[in-house]
């Protein structure tokens, strides 16, 4: 699966955390991120990822017309729901692409979590 890992600049500890426990799983299936995330990924984990631009560069559009082009299978965007992002309007065109496209989207760590899960157990597996 072609997976997108994307995390706010406060949530960026979260999502680094759980693609640590969950590395095993995701070193499986193709990573794309947005460059800031990603290169903490890489850092952390030494996985092998495919980095867009920064989200606030353009990157959240990326990863959209990626999604727009049935390239992203599953989307892991650990929000901040309490800070204003200046690019709110790439994000909310992110979310509701995968609306649009039915893509597996957590916007949290707590459906994050059953998500990885479930990629682990083969749930997504043809
Ligand atoms: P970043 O972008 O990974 O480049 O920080 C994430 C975001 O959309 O804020």
């Amino acid at each position: 699966m072609n997976i997108a890992l994307i995390a706010h600049d406060k949530k960026k500890d979260d999502l680094v955390e759980l693609v640590v426990e969950y590395k095993d799983t995701l070193a499986k299936h193709n990573l794309f991120a947005t460059g800031t995330t990603g290169g903490r990924v890489v850092d952390a984990t030494g996985l092998d990822v495919h980095r867009f631009k920064s989200g606030p560069l353009g990157g959240d559009q990326q990863i959209g017309a990626f999604i727009s082009d049935q390239k992203i299978d599953c989307v892991i965007f650990v929000r901040d729901p309490l800070t204003a992002q200046p690019h709110e309007p790439d994000v909310s065109a992110l979310l509701r692409l995968c609306d649009v496209y039915e893509i597996p989207l957590a916007t949290n760590v707590g459906t994050a979590e059953p998500l990885l899960r479930a990629l682990a157990a083969g749930v997504f597996d043809d």
